[in-house]
């Protein structure tokens, strides 16, 4: 059953253009879509490996920072953005960078952003509700939602939350996790780079890079993205917006 309501997004005719914007990055940081990551024992406090995980998480998003610092200084704010929103080991992030933790918070996995950023990063990101074979594969809530589309269209969380930076004027740079939801992001942001750390069997199992070799790839896809921060575009809606979620 999908529920249908329109909801009309403010545009605000003073954006500016992303290019013109200083180098200040918002990272969305996820844990389904993070190296070795597979099942709920690394996904909360009562599974094994979860200490480790929040190891390789920080690991990622600390290799994003440093792809993005490669070709100079910049702000940067991560959202912690899995489970209860304290994943992140913040005192193993650099101490200049801001950290969005703990739920509720109305821009849920985007709070903070706004149109004064040049760019947003997603790490560890999964593939949406009803993506056969994607690892973890759902959209917002396995639990609670059966769905969400946008003006009619099945979305994962990061064309929703691309949506949502879409509407600061900020387009999306960098995307990780499994082959499905860098691919599905890139439907909506085909000139956002990719850094694919597993590739998926089902929903329990991938075969994945070890942590390293995933910190690796996404420095060298955040550094490759920074690269081409004048001419990414932001994705934007068309208006109104038609929200349907399904329980
Ligand atoms: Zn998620």
């Amino acid at each position: 059953m999908f529920a249908r309501v329109a909801v009309a997004l403010a545009l605000s005719a003073s954006i500016a253009h992303a290019q013109a914007r200083p180098r200040k990055v918002f990272i969305s940081v996820d844990m389904e879509g993070i190296s070795g990551v597979v099942q709920p024992a690394q996904l909360g406090p009562d599974g094994f490996e979860y200490q480790r995980a929040r190891e390789w998480m920080t690991g990622e998003v600390n290799a994003a920072i440093a792809g993005i610092r490669d070709s100079g200084p910049a702000e940067i704010v991560v959202c912690d953005s899995h489970g209860n929103g304290q994943s992140l080991l913040i005192d193993k992030v650099p101490e200049d960078v801001r950290i969005v933790r703990g739920f509720p918070r109305p821009l849920e996995m985007m709070q903070g952003i706004d149109e004064t950023f040049s760019a947003a990063v997603f790490i560890g990101y999964h593939a949406s509700e009803w993506t056969a074979n994607a690892v973890r594969g759902h959209t917002i809530s396995s639990a609670r939602l059966l769905g969400v589309r946008l003006n009619g269209a099945e979305v994962s969380e990061g064309i929703y939350n691309a949506a949502l930076a879409g509407q600061f004027g900020v387009p999306v740079a960098l995307i990780s996790g499994d082959r499905l939801a860098v691919t599905q992001l890139q439907h909506v942001a085909p000139s956002a780079e990719g850094a694919i750390v597993k590739e998926p069997y089902g929903y329990h199992s991938a075969n994945t890079v070890t942590p390293a070799r995933g910190q690796a790839m996404i420095r060298e896809g955040a550094a490759r993205a920074m690269a081409k921060l004048g001419s990414l575009q932001p994705y934007r809606l068309t208006t109104p917006v038609a929200l349907e979620v399904g329980f």
